[in-house]
């Protein structure tokens, strides 16, 4: 599923070294680079030869991310963002035109969310919603001007998992672009290319950062397309900063052990909310009760660091259960070595009504946990003394 050797190329992909033959990669803190002569600078604008003139375009440190998460998630090409929703926004604005429709699962993260309904209709832009338990509705909502098939699997935060294979088959069909935020996954865990994704949006700031330091988002496909992107982006202004891609590259060496050790705590905190009298609904992809754990492990390497699950007695027992927590962290990221506890009803989802809520699988006393790696006895110590 992941390339074999995904921790070695994850460590040795390195930009060439200076002079000064450094053995950690150099921080590139410039935001432009010289030519040698009028003659160089003419050729390097026309693009005949590959080289760095500004950083809005090219940096060797983005390059060198981008060249990592290219070879993780089998990938021709990449551009690196800010942030992950600079990835999601740049992504669709330099593909899509004016009167184009996306086809997307209804439960995607909030922003996606706010996206798809408050501001691409400004550009004409549309989108048809399905169901993560109902795919065999996707092909009903595929109109002429559908150009886009969109979904995150894992989905946050409900935890639900989308079979790519599925959707792959479905887009390739119809001529449609199948698009996946892998964010919840990681390329270590989930390569949706080899399932007929066309492109791989990641938010960086989440595990692949993975210790709450830095904000980043990368695009990632076929070389054409993301062209595209990269002629948008360049030049409307959403690039990577340097400084961030430095520290994300040097991240992803770490990616592997640090998210295997996500998935084994999460698994254990899965179990034993599942055994607790206090929660019901426990969420967790490789938990044998969650209704797509044979697409999980069909997918995915391992189950993910997000575990969801309810507390009996609605918002009132959601938001009691936080304010008990000791230990985790309330927090609004994710895929942090420390563990983070949120209550999407009386949060991130509050200004939905609950019918909304329950459409994209939240419930009132739905819980997601982002499990860290502090001694996993430390974490389940503190979550059940908080659901006591
Ligand atoms: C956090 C997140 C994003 C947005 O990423 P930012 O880096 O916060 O902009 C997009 N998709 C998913 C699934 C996320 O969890």
């Amino acid at each position: 599923m992941y390339s074999k050797n995904f921790e070695t190329e994850a460590i040795r992909t390195q930009i060439e070294r200076s002079e000064f033959l450094e053995h950690s990669s150099p921080l590139y803190l410039t935001s432009s680079f010289v030519f040698e002569d009028a003659e160089d600078m003419r050729a390097s604008f026309a693009e005949e030869k590959e080289r760095n003139i500004y950083s809005r375009f090219t940096n060797p440190n983005t390059s060198e991310f981008i060249e990592k998460i290219c070879k993780m998630e089998g990938a021709e090409a990449g551009y690196a963002f800010a942030t992950g929703m600079s990835a999601v926004f740049s992504t669709f604005a330099a593909l899509l035109d004016s009167g184009d429709h996306i086809v997307s699962a209804r439960s995607v993260f909030g922003s996606t969310h706010s996206l798809f309904t408050k501001f691409l209709p400004k550009w004409n832009i549309t989108t048809s919603y399905f169901d993560v338990q109902k795919v065999e509705d996707i092909e009903g909502l595929i109109q002429p001007n559908t150009k886009i098939l969109y979904a995150e699997s894992p989905t946050n935060p409900a935890v639900d998992i989308l079979d790519l294979e599925y959707l792959g088959k479905v887009a390739k069909k119809h001529n449609l672009l199948l698009v996946i935020d892998n964010c919840f996954a990681t390329p270590y865990l989930q390569n949706p290319i080899k399932f007929g994704a066309d492109l791989v949006i990641h938010s960086a700031t989440k595990l692949i950062d993975g210790q709450g330091r830095v904000m980043g988002g990368v695009t990632v496909g076929g070389e054409d397309l993301i062209r595209e992107i990269y002629l948008f982006s360049r030049n409307t202004g959403p690039a990577l900063s340097p400084f961030n891609a430095w520290v994300l590259s040097k991240s992803l060496e770490t990616l592997a052990v640090r998210v295997d050790k996500h998935c084994e705590n999460a698994l254990k905190v899965a179990e034993f909310l599942e055994n607790h009298p206090k929660t019901k609904n426990v969420k967790y992809p490789f938990l044998k009760s969650h209704p797509q754990y044979a697409i999980a492990k069909k997918q995915m390497k391992l189950g993910g660091n997000v575990v969801a699950f309810e507390v009996e007695g609605g918002v009132a027992a959601g938001k009691k259960f936080l304010n008990s927590i000791k230990l985790c962290s309330l927090s609004a990221n994710l895929g942090d070595t420390r563990t983070i506890v949120t209550h999407p009803a009386s949060t991130t989802h509050a200004k939905l009504t609950e019918k909304d809520r329950q459409e994209v699988g939240i419930t009132d006393g739905l819980v997601r946990v982002s499990v860290g790696l502090e001694t996993i006895k430390d974490i389940i110590e503190d979550i059940n003394q908080a659901l006591g």
